[in-house]
């Protein structure tokens, strides 16, 4: 998941930039994390090239640089209509296939439009708020507070059978959420609640979707997740016991060998991952 060859540097440079560069890239993006595709897009990565299709009241952020090239952000209000020959679509199906420095654009992207939107004005004092010129902060001319791109972390934690469990061979705990497709197995994964660690939130978790009691858990890696602005970090611990679904969230959870695997998450989740990180051990 985590690849050092990331070619995407962040940057920050807001509005009335031009885009000057042929080979800019420019992702157009509006809160709730869509981005703006042409029809029949079949591409891994929704770059517009050509920006004077689009509203000239858009106006362009630039974000980064990817392989030395421009990346601006368009952020575009959330009932903002689809430009001729192009289309609002959910970044979802082909994030699974960029490459590194190319996903952490898109997620910046989506993350910094929904941002962007979400605090035109101040929390404080209702103030219409302006776009800070050295860093990505919104501020307040009246009152002065500051707002700045939000990202809440979350954890997904891949939970193993230990040597208490009485089984015959590795077993890995999935569980069916009432949000899944119907036959949908994955891992446990919840919010990090005010004032917790990551740690506390893992066995939390656990306890409150599956009712187990896990051991210290191990952080393995993480991945952006820009609906709207969540960090996913991804744990394994271990564990044993019959597994009791909270009902509300969790419908199902159990053991699954790995001959008897259930229907996981598609390729470019952490929490498959997670898994295939397990098979690899285990088969
Ligand atoms: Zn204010």
């Amino acid at each position: 998941m985590f690849n050092p060859k990331n070619d995407f540097q962040p940057t920050w440079q807001p509005r009335n930039q031009s885009i000057a560069h042929d080979d800019s890239f420019i992702l157009v993006s509006r809160p709730g994390g869509d981005v703006l595709l042409p029809h029949g897009f079949t591409g891994d990565f929704p770059n517009i090239t050509d920006p004077f299709s689009l509203p000239a009241d858009w106006t362009p952020i630039q974000i980064g640089t990817l392989s030395g090239s421009p990346v601006f952000l368009i952020s575009a209000p959330p009932d903002a209509p689809s430009p001729d020959g192009l289309e609002w679509s959910s970044p979802r199906p082909f994030m699974g296939g960029l490459e590194s420095g190319r996903m952490e654009a898109l997620c910046r992207a989506s993350m910094l439009a929904s941002w962007d939107y979400d605090h035109r004005f101040c929390g404080r004092c209702g103030t219409a708020t302006l776009q800070d010129p050295a860093e990505a902060a919104r501020c307040c001319p009246a009152c002065g507070h500051r707002a700045y791109p939000r990202v809440s972390p979350a954890m997904i934690v891949r939970i193993v059978s230990d040597s208490q469990a009485g089984f015959d061979g590795p077993r890995i705990l999935l569980a069916h959420n009432r949000r899944f497709s119907e036959k949908m197995y994955s891992c446990v994964a919840g919010f990090v609640e005010s004032g917790e660690n990551l740690e506390r939130t893992v066995l939390r978790e656990i306890e409150e979707e599956v009712g187990l009691t896990a051991s210290s858990p191990r952080y393995i890696t993480s991945q952006a997740w820009p609906f709207p602005h969540s960090l996913m970090l991804g744990f394994e611990t271990f564990a044993h016991g019959t597994p009791v679904p909270d009902g509300d969230e969790i419908t199902d959870a159990g053991w699954f060998s790995p001959d008897s695997m259930p229907q996981i998450p598609p390729h470019g989740t952490i929490a498959r991952v997670l898994i295939d990180g397990w098979l690899e051990t285990v088969v």
